[in-house]
């Protein structure tokens, strides 16, 4: 990603999260709390992470990136590939993507990194295109 900046890692409440874990105050289903959306996400269309889960020792975390931003209009908040989000950096000045890992086989959760991206120049967020959800409600 050649415009990624401001990047936030969470490796430190990621760890505090585990630790809390392996010392028994928190429950491993407390923990590995991914929602059947996230989990279906992560099954489907998750990115392959290239280090094991932090709980199962599994090889099978994969990576999720939501995007956020005012000037992705009614997009903010969609799930995005890395190819996706290569060719949105040109396409928005600023939006910020969260980086969420995902154990496909324990269901550990957590946000792993965060970061801005975009090419710096202001745009108006994109008009509102009528979806289906408009037609029915
Ligand atoms: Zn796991």
């Amino acid at each position: 990603m050649w415009s990624q900046r401001a990047y936030v890692d969470f490796t430190l409440k990621k760890r505090a999260t585990l630790s809390a874990l392996f010392r028994g105050l928190s429950s491993a289903t407390d923990a590995c709390d991914a929602d059947p959306y996230l989990r279906r996400a992560a099954k489907f269309h998750g990115e392959r992470a290239d280090r094991k889960c932090p709980v199962c020792k599994g090889e099978k975390m994969v990576e999720l990136r939501y995007t956020f931003g005012d000037q992705l209009g009614q997009y903010s908040g969609r799930l995005k590939s890395l190819q996706e989000l290569d060719e949105m950096q040109s396409e928005f000045g600023e939006f910020r993507v969260y980086v969420v890992e995902v154990c496909n086989e324990c269901g550990w959760n957590h946000i792993s990194s965060s970061y801005l991206l975009g090419d710096g120049v202001t745009r108006k967020p994109p008009r509102k295109q009528r979806t289906i959800e408009d037609e029915v409600g």
